[in-house]
């Protein structure tokens, strides 16, 4: 069996090769976002265990790059224990586990042996909230079967809701992830685009996903309204 481990703590790296091997894995290392993007998409892994924070490019942007790439080797995502990303957005993004560090070896190994028995099926990545669906990788969003063309910045919002839906969104979140945070946006614009947004995904079917939360910002509906 055939592991990339992709870790930037060279020292945790080296011990969990040594681990592994003794396992019977046989391991490659790469100590950045862009390394290991490179080998998982060009040589054959049976599974990635995949350290989210990473220089050059992050386990993120790896995972979701490489679903988008056509790759469906199953990812292990190890999350930082201080939670500034959270397990819910790696799974998102196409990975298939997770394990908060501090971890324990034997159980990162038996997780390995889950993965790889379940092989590499490819499989969609996209969100969903009832009969709205939005996939990332095609940006396409569909409300039951009809497809529902949206501009870039409608896409973003939606995308940011969906992602986090069922939770309450305040303007400033929104404005933060999905308007450039250094611009001096009006807070408005977020209103003005969920209105937009609305007109397309909601109005025209006689629903109602996006929910006004008042004095609090906006929910997404789980069962999509
Ligand atoms: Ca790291």
């Amino acid at each position: 069996m055939r592991v990339l481990l992709v870790e930037d703590e060279v020292a945790l790296a080296q011990t969990l090769r040594r681990g592994l091997v003794q396992e019977g894995f046989a391991v490659d290392l790469a100590h950045d976002g862009r390394e290991g993007f490179w080998r998982a998409r060009e040589l054959p892994y049976d599974v990635l265990v995949l350290d989210l924070m990473l220089p050059l490019r992050n386990g993120y942007e790896v995972c979701r790059d490489l679903r988008a790439a056509g790759v469906w080797t199953p990812v292990l995502v190890l999350t930082a224990k201080d939670g500034e990303y959270d397990e819910v957005d790696a799974l998102d993004l196409g990975a298939d586990d997770f394990l908060t560090k501090p971890f324990s070896f034997p159980v990162l190994v038996a997780r390995l042996h889950a993965l790889v028995r379940r092989g590499a099926p490819e499989r969609p990545v996209e969100l969903r909230a009832g009969d709205l669906r939005l996939d990332p990788t095609t940006r396409r969003v569909h409300r039951g079967e009809e497809q529902v063309a949206l501009t870039a910045r409608e896409f973003a919002l939606l995308h940011h809701l969906m992602r986090h839906r069922d939770e309450v969104v305040s303007k400033a979140q929104i404005l933060d992830a999905v308007w450039d945070p250094h611009a001096d946006t009006d807070p408005n614009v977020v209103e003005v685009y969920v209105r937009y947004l609305r007109r397309k995904i909601d109005v025209p079917f006689g629903r109602a996903a996006i929910q006004t939360v008042r004095g609090a910002g906006y929910r997404l509906a789980a069962d999509g309204g």
